[in-house]
């Protein structure tokens, strides 16, 4: 048997020529790509034999042709509040996880993952801490999200009028990893995912989340006009900014806000800083000052995240009335808007920052 074909890995055009190829080969009508686009992509199917409207002979040389599953779930872990973490292996035995975030407004968000790990080494993050790892096909992306709905979809039953579509998800890049440091897999996977004859998640409902690479930031936003951006800032001086994210080194906050003020012109939407409140280091009056002046020179708004504990974090997390006197201070130092994210899923380690694929942290 030859080599199995990830159909996942394919990019629109790609997907298409590809059915359509086998198709012919098989003798079988061209209207049947549409069938299996619509089993995989609409209905996250990631196995031939449950695509019961297709022929047995076509679901046979399908699954002889092609492997849907670039994931092994290893373990789930369920938060009080309803969050969902899954531990995936991937077929070299990467590790990896991704969150599914209860329904909120008849939405459900899944936090997807890019990357093994990550080489950024940010201080406060539980992922930086296992240091690089290797970056995700688009498969492994979009499998992600499509396990992921396909699993809390049959949990919640299927809907009134008996169809199995279940409503568009958000998707949010804010797993492990740094997306943009995997942007071409990260491009085929959001092209996928934001297709209207494929997995059909509205580009307002898709976040990409990064560190803060200017050129990148200014590609993706060329790429996606109309995905969002949110953009972790975490410091708003640059010495403090280098305690936090050794990556200030290499990206000063100047060259950030240049590349911001351009995404902002690209798109037209104002972009989210994300600020992760940490006590005694980055919460004191002259960094509200610094933020608020910063966020100045942008057209944005503030998504403030209050630190959530790791192994090897050395940082305590705000206590709520510490976090509420933080946003208050902030709102009133500054025109933008300024909202509290929630954190969800902190029991199982599974809130922002905080996965690391069940390994610990490696020794440095
Ligand atoms: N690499 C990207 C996306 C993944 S991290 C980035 O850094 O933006 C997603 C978000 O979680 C980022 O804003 C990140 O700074 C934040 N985060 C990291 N560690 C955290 C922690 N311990 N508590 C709360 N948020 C954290
Ligand atoms: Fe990497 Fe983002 Fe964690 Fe920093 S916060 S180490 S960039 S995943």
């Amino acid at each position: 048997m030859g080599e199995m074909i990830k159909l996942l890995d394919l990019g629109p055009e790609a997907l298409k020529a590809e059915l359509s190829q086998s198709l012919a080969q098989w003798e079988e009508k061209p209207f049947r790509a549409r069938q299996v686009i619509r089993q995989v992509y609409q209905r996250c199917k990631l196995d031939f034999q449950d695509m019961t409207d297709l022929p047995a002979a076509l679901r046979s040389n399908l699954a002889g042709t092609y492997l849907l599953q670039l994931l092994t779930p290893l373990e789930r872990a369920v938060s009080a509040d309803g969050t969902v973490k899954t531990l995936w292996e991937l077929g070299d035995s990467a590790r990896v996880e991704s969150v599914a975030i209860p329904m909120e407004a008849g939405r459900r968000t899944f936090c997807l993952s890019t990357q093994t790990g990550c080489g950024l080494g940010c201080s406060f993050c539980a992922t930086g801490k296992l240091g690089a790892g290797r970056n995700l096909s688009a498969g492994e992306i979009i499998c992600q999200a499509l396990a992921g709905i396909a699993e809390t979809s049959l949990s919640s039953g299927p809907r009134v009028d008996g169809s199995e579509r279940t409503s568009s998800p958000n998707l949010v890049f804010m797993g492990m990893g740094e997306p943009l440091l995997n942007y071409d897999n990260l491009k085929t996977a959001l092209e996928v995912l934001n297709h209207p004859e494929l997995a059909q998640v509205g580009s307002r409902r898709i976040t990409v989340s990064t560190v803060g690479l200017p050129e990148q930031i200014v590609r993706f936003c060329r790429d996606f006009p109309q995905m969002k951006l949110a953009v972790s800032l975490h410091a708003a001086t640059e010495s403090l900014r280098r305690t936090l994210m050794p990556v200030a080194g290499k990206v000063s906050l100047s060259d950030l806000v240049e590349a911001c003020r351009e995404a902002n012109l690209i798109t037209g939407k104002r972009i989210t800083f994300e600020y992760l409140v940490i006590p005694g280091v980055n919460d004191r009056q002259e960094d509200i000052q610094a933020l608020a002046r910063l966020c100045g020179l942008v057209p944005s708004k503030i998504n403030l995240i209050g630190l959530n504990p790791a192994e090897g974090v050395p940082f305590r997390p705000p206590r709520a009335a510490e976090l509420a006197r933080f946003r208050d201070r902030l709102s009133s130092a500054c025109s933008m808007a300024v909202t509290l994210r929630r954190s969800h899923g902190a029991d199982i380690a599974g809130a922002c920052g905080q996965l690391a694929a069940g390994q610990a942290p490696r020794r440095r």
